[in-house]
């Protein structure tokens, strides 16, 4: 998708991280993971909807015999804000105990999202966990010790869309992340 010809793009007030930067620091992070974890095989779980270019793009990078999951979860809330009661919609589909588990999130941001969701992991007897996100909002957070092991980018506080990001489930195929102008959710 060329940023400067698409019409999906007339949405954006400004381009955040390009598709090349984010390539650049997910084989980075790949690499990383790959060191961290060398003798296992880590399970990766993909936060649906939001994390799931993300989260194929990272596990190409990791040379590791790691498994996969997916978990789909909703915050209730309005499109732009996060109320905090979390619930799962789509669960496991194998248990995680004595697992090196890796949850694979888009961005954090309260992080009470993460909060829930790594207590409720380690009740489930993992042996390691560890939080990789995409983007972290952390002039937002309201959750204080939430540990976030792995970060790509560190964002200012602006609602994004793209690479996985939504608005009205729209804007997830949009190869860069950027900044979605607020006439598009109603307060510009
Ligand atoms: P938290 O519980 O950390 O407040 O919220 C995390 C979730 O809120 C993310 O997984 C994501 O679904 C949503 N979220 C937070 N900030 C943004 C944003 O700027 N853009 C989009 N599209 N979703 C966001």
């Amino acid at each position: 998708m060329n940023r400067n010809t698409s019409a999906i793009y007339q949405d954006l007030d400004q381009i955040l991280v390009t598709r090349e930067e984010i390539a650049a620091k997910v084989q980075e992070l790949g690499l990383q993971i790959t060191r961290d974890y060398a003798g296992t095989s880590p399970v990766m779980i993909c936060i649906l909807k939001g994390a799931c270019l993300f989260f194929t793009d990272l596990i190409r990078e990791i040379d590791l015999p790691l498994t996969t999951e997916f978990m789909a979860i909703s915050s209730y809330g309005s499109a732009t804000k996060s109320s905090g009661v979390v619930r799962i919609m789509k669960d496991l589909d194998n248990d995680i105990l004595d697992k090196d588990v890796i949850i694979v999130e888009d961005i954090v941001d309260t992080g009470i999202t993460l909060n829930y969701l790594t207590k409720i992991l380690k009740q489930r007897g993992a042996r390691s966990l560890k939080i990789a996100a995409m983007l972290d909002k952390k002039a937002r957070r309201k959750v204080e010790n939430l540990q976030v092991d792995y970060v790509c980018f560190d964002i200012p506080d602006a609602y994004v869309v793209g690479y996985g990001l939504d608005f009205d489930q729209r804007y997830r195929n949009l190869p860069d992340i950027g900044v979605l102008s607020p006439r598009i959710y109603g307060n510009g």
